[in-house]
């Protein structure tokens, strides 16, 4: 199993990294996982652009171009014959003696990237998943793919131990996203989903969500919506690089619609499915 560390393709057991890397020691550093389906890299160019616009946030140059970066991937899913699964490529603000401050001199970024195998969870698709609601306790940059995520490891956590596939956070009475990706409702035939604001990662899934809408006229929009509303949608859904368009057909005791997988689920799933097919076909 082959690995990246710091642009050197090499055998994962060979990997180390310094007890002083600001990625280990202040979580200090951004990531991105990019879905991989036939052997090939589903939404890079979204993904890429998403981890330098992180990088830009928190002031962590990147002295990488994206084309290396793509090219380290795509050695990486060769070398390990990777069909379906997930690249995980993160950057840190590199090594130096630990002080909160960034490094006085210029010290370059930590990069690592890997391969994990990953099936479509198909039987998730199919039948949906249990939610619970948690406040959403993290800090004001959620806009930020960033590596600190306790916020959200403890979100997941409270989820793991009620046996839930995902967390729906809430700030007050508004819903956020998920501890892991985005949520979205289904009203009178309406998707809505949390604005793009510095409270949510905009999720790449998101994004492709928003466009088949719009290409299939489907009403799409970006608003705030409460809790109540969540509980009383006709429909729930999540979307992430590694859950696609999930169905949601319970949140804490409330059964949503039918408790199955509703009509514009389906839809949007097909629609997602077919976007698949569209960029990574052999
Ligand atoms: N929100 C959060 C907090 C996430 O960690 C993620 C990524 N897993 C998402 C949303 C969904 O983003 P994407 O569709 O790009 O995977």
């Amino acid at each position: 199993e082959k690995v990246i560390v710091n642009g050197e393709l090499i055998e994962r057991k060979d990997a180390v990294m310094d007890i002083e890397d600001r990625g280990y020691q202040f979580g200090d550093g951004i990531y991105e996982v990019i879905r991989v389906y036939n052997g090939k890299m589903y939404t890079a160019e979204e993904h890429l652009k998403r981890l330098y616009e992180s990088a830009e946030k928190i002031g962590l140059k990147i002295h990488y171009q994206k084309d290396e970066i793509k090219s380290h991937a795509a050695r990486l899913i060769d070398e390990n014959m990777l069909e379906t699964g997930i690249i995980y490529m993160q950057f840190s603000r590199g090594i130096a003696p630990r002080q909160h401050a960034f490094p006085l001199k210029d010290v370059a970024c930590s990069y690592i990237a890997y391969t994990r195998e990953m099936p479509r969870p198909e039987a998730s698709l199919d039948k949906g998943v249990k939610t619970l609601l948690v406040e959403d306790i993290r800090w004001l940059r959620c806009d930020i793919k960033s590596l600190n995520l306790l916020g959200n490891i403890l979100a997941k956590q409270k989820a793991a131990e009620s046996d839930c596939y995902e967390a729906i956070q809430h700030r007050g009475e508004i819903v956020t996203e998920g501890s892991s990706s985005n949520v979205f409702i289904v009203k009178d035939g309406t998707v809505m989903t949390h604005p793009a604001t510095n409270l949510i990662l905009n999720g790449i899934t998101r994004q492709v969500i928003q466009k088949v809408c719009a290409e299939n006229a489907v009403p799409f929009v970006e608003k705030e919506f409460t809790v109540e509303q969540l509980l009383a949608a006709d429909e729930v859904f999540l979307g992430s690089t590694t859950s696609e368009v999930m169905p949601i057909i319970q949140v804490d005791k409330t059964v949503i619609g039918e408790g199955v997988p509703g009509s514009m689920t389906r839809k949007l799933q097909e629609l997602f499915s077919q976007h698949i097919q569209k960029e990574c076909t052999l």
